[in-house]
């Protein structure tokens, strides 16, 4: 048998046959069981891994170096940690290489003794190694774990603290209450599990809300929504709610958790605003008409129901305007009513209002709704009338004359006759000038023996 001395020689022999060796290792029972048992598939990448992890190892036996300079035994590790490899199947993977190692040289001739106690020594150099730096990678790993799971209890007080939290099965069915739950319906603990849900539910909830939230809930999808739910002595608490569905491995629901906030008094305090709320939209409203009723009677003339003289100044300043602005016509007929003193002192006060009142709605009936009816003063009346030329003012005049002239007024037994006065504005024009040209043709109708229309091209 021919004696492998030198290490030196030894490395060499590992480095090149460094395939066949880690192939070889492989391929053995005890590394093919744990493999298989954690699941670790060998890939071209990991076959990479492991030749460079035995290269290191040539190098610890080359230049005597520590497998801890190897940057490689990191990934490797990460590949057993990954696969929850136990520390007992690290020596067994690393007993099988050195077996893998010796029954190399040995086929080939070239184990002696001293070469294998030297592979047995730094076998077991390596193992030690990468046992503590295996065993190091865990710890921090269940460090980070554990600092998980105890932000998890964190998060679990600070939700069971705040929050109204139950669960129940997939059939509604609860399986978990928090004490806040307990407190907020009155119901310990063990009267709630084993119950269906809708033991705090409120009667006055539509079945469609629960609908919409079981469709939802069984879709996989969080429901979101505010639910008034009844405590165990009938009174009611409104809880906003978010319902979330929990999957198992499959995409299974394996149960519901939901979580909700007590929003009662919230709901109360919208309650009564919305209730004050309307209250007030009802003042507003009532004002809105009184003020509608007072401006009406601030412009209407209570006898007559016309407009009275204020609004009708305002009318006259607009249509005054949109006519010069339009460059439109805009006549004014003014009427008063014939010797109308003596139909007052004929038949009474009285009578001479009914009669104001008749011809007033005389007037109104024969006009336009463009136009602009007002009670100027005591028996006078003015009437606007935009879009209308003088000619055909006088006409609407005329129409008026002859309907007063000929109407057979029921209270008193004469004629009853008024008189006209025609304008129409000019470009040129003042409102005062225009009004006053009316008001001169309207004297002149007096003057000519009255129950006349005058215009002022007649003036
Ligand atoms: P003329 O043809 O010149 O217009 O004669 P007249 O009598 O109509 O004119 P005058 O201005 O002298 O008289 C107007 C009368 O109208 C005086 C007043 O008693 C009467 N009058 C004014 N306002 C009212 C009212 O609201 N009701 C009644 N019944 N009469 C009124
Ligand atoms: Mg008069
Ligand atoms: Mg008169």
């Amino acid at each position: 048998m021919k004696q492998v001395v030198q290490l030196k020689e030894f490395s060499y022999i590992l480095r090149i046959n460094k395939v066949k060796i880690v192939d070889f290792w492989l391929e053995m029972e005890d590394v093919k069981n744990i493999l298989g048992t954690h699941q670790i598939i060998v890939s071209d990448d990991r076959k990479k891994v492991f030749y460079e992890l035995f290269d290191c190892i040539v190098g610890v036996v080359q230049w005597d170096l520590t497998i801890s300079d190897c940057p490689i035994k990191n990934k490797f590790l990460q590949i057993l940690s990954e696969s929850s490899v136990n520390t007992a199947e690290i020596f067994t993977l690393f007993i099988s290489l050195k077996n893998s190692v010796e029954s190399y040289f040995y086929k080939e001739g070239l184990l002696s003794f001293g070469l294998s106690s030297d592979i047995e020594k730094i076998f077991l150099k390596v193992t030690n190694e990468l046992y503590n730096t295996y065993e190091e990678m865990k710890d921090s790993v269940t460090d980070f774990k554990n600092e998980h799971s105890n932000l998890l209890n964190e998060y679990k007080k600070a939700v069971d603290l705040s929050n109204i939290v139950s669960k129940t099965n997939p059939k509604g069915i609860i399986t978990y209450v928090n004490n806040k739950f307990c407190e907020i319906s009155g119901y310990s603990r063990s009267e709630l599990i084993g119950k269906p849900h809708n033991i705090v539910r409120h009667p006055t909830m539509q079945s469609s809300v629960f609908k919409e939230l079981w469709d939802t809930i069984k879709e996989k999808k969080p429901w979101r929504g505010v639910v008034v739910n009844m405590k165990k002595d009938g009174r009611k608490y409104v809880v906003d709610s978010t319902i979330v569905p929990i999957l198992d491995i499959d995409g299974d629901v394996v149960e519901y958790i939901a979580i909700r906030h007590d929003v009662t008094e919230f709901e109360q305090t919208k309650e009564q605003l919305s209730t004050l709320n309307r209250a007030m939209k009802h003042k507003v409203d009532e004002l809105y008409s009184m003020t509608q009723v007072l401006e009406e009677q601030a412009s209407i003339d209570v006898l007559t129901s016309t407009f009275n003289r204020a609004k009708f100044e305002e009318f006259f300043d607009l249509e005054f305007q949109k006519a010069k602005m339009q460059r439109n016509h805009l006549s004014i007929i003014l009427l008063d009513i014939d010797r109308f003193k003596s139909i007052n002192d004929t038949f009474g006060h009285d009578v001479g209002d009914s009669i104001l009142k008749e011809i007033a709605k005389m007037i109104a009936k024969n006009i336009r709704s463009s136009d602009t009816l007002a009670r100027w003063g005591g028996e006078e009346f003015a009437i606007l009338l935009p879009g209308t030329q003088l000619d055909k003012a006088k006409v609407v005049a005329t129409n008026l004359q002859q309907s007063i002239l000929e109407h057979k007024f029921e209270s008193v037994d004469t004629q009853i006759t008024a008189s006209f006065g025609v304008a129409l504005c000019t470009e040129s024009d003042n409102k005062e000038d225009f009004f006053k040209r009316a008001d001169k043709a309207l004297y002149k109708a007096k003057n000519s023996g009255r129950n006349l229309v005058v215009g002022e091209d007649e003036l």
